[in-house]
């Protein structure tokens, strides 16, 4: 994605206003919080990115901006906001289930993790297109849906012929495209996926990524997209979120994070998977395992496991820092409050050394501020 299409994105409302959100699974002293404190904005026609390994919470944000929490989960805190196209603004966590069912499809639909449990196995993918017409789209006549469930099935390259098919009869891929088809049958603005590419072989995957950049860039509409491949993302989408035990701990614009990621937690993400384009990086992976949720160790929860550790990480939670180097960049890191020096990997924009140019010695005066900025703050 473009830089300019990038910036364009963020102009005006975001669709999607998620502020302080918390969700737990369970009550009482035994809760477990999944998801704590998520600040999150989707904009007009953006592909913002969710990151991080298995149990980090991604899925449990997702599903609770959606109101689609299932018992133990519940939200414990935060708003979640929803600015349509047409002018609306809908407090989600306050709608009832009335307003989320014609929401819900129509202008914002969800891409489950597993399309072979997400479809019904014993009604054909045309009547399970067909439904989604009938339930949402009143009036529209039995032709007129027949014919639309085949448009939709022909827009993500599958013949028709398939409309009777079962989702048994189906590759994983075709199964993937018909649930990209239904997220899309009514035109949503917000489409939220949910690993929709993970258990696909790499060549299918990019099929279906390819093909999910043309219907976005048809239709228009935005997309949250899950996953625990972060060099994916890089590949597709705008910027970035990722998460750790609960927590949002980097946010960047994609291509800046591919840079220069500023926390420890992303650069080991980075570097578990080869990327797709650009110069080889050496693969070291993260050591250890992801936290126990009910029992996160104290202050900063990837201190196990980071090789940056300070004896303040031990103690104290770091805050989402503003990074100010770029639009929206934060992360949530001692190494980036300015009172310790940052490994070369994970450090603020420095000069170049050798020849001094009216834009390095601005680049040079501009990385000075932003560490007297974040210091004054810390
Ligand atoms: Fe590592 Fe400390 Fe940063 Fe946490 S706060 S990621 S432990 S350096």
């Amino acid at each position: 994605m473009s830089a300019a299409r990038s910036a364009a994105t963020r102009d005006g409302e975001p669709l999607l206003d998620v502020r302080g959100l918390c969700a737990d699974y369970g009550a009482g002293p035994g809760a477990v919080h999944a998801v704590m404190d998520a600040d999150l904005m989707l904009h007009r026609g953006e592909v913002l990115g969710l990151a991080g390994e298995s149990g980090s919470g991604k899925s449990t944000l997702a599903y609770a901006i959606t109101r689609l929490l299932r018992a133990p989960g519940i939200i414990t805190a935060g708003s979640v906001r929803y600015h349509s196209g047409s002018g609306q603004s809908i407090d989600l966590l306050a709608a009832d289930e009335h307003q989320l069912r014609v929401l819900r499809w129509s202008q914002i639909s969800v891409v489950m993790q597993s399309a072979m449990n997400a479809l019904n196995p014993v009604i054909s993918i045309g009547s399970q297109l067909t439904d989604v017409l009938r339930a949402h789209v009143p009036g529209m006549s039995k032709a007129g849906r027949r014919a639309r469930a085949a448009e939709l099935l022909t827009m993500v390259g599958i013949t028709t012929d398939r409309l009777g098919s079962y989702p048994h009869e189906l590759s994983g891929g075709m199964r993937q495209r018909v649930m990209i088809a239904m997220a899309v049958a009514l035109q949503p603005e917000v489409v939220i996926m949910d690993e929709p590419t993970t258990a696909l072989d790499v060549v299918t995957q990019r099929e279906i990524l390819q093909e999910l950049a043309e219907l976005r860039e048809r239709l228009g509409f935005a997309v949250l997209f899950i996953t625990h491949d972060l060099s994916l993302l890089i590949e597709i989408a705008d910027s970035i979120a990722v998460m750790y035990a609960g927590r949002l701990v980097e946010r960047a614009e994609a291509a800046a994070l591919f840079r220069a990621p500023r926390h420890p937690y992303s650069l080991g993400l980075l570097s578990s998977f080869p990327p797709l384009h650009g110069p080889r990086r050496p693969m070291t992976g993260i050591p250890g395992s992801p936290p126990d949720l009910r029992n996160l160790p104290a202050g900063c929860a990837f201190h196990p496991r980071c090789s940056y550790v300070m004896d303040r990480c031990r103690t104290d939670l770091p805050p989402l820092l503003e990074l100010t180097e770029g639009p929206g960049r934060q992360a949530a890191c001692w190494l980036q409050d300015g009172s310790a020096p940052a490994p070369a990997e994970l450090a603020l924009p420095v000069p170049p050394a050798g020849r001094v140019t009216a834009a390095g010695q601005l680049q040079a005066g501009a990385a000075r501020l932003d560490q007297v900025n974040l210091r004054s703050r810390s």
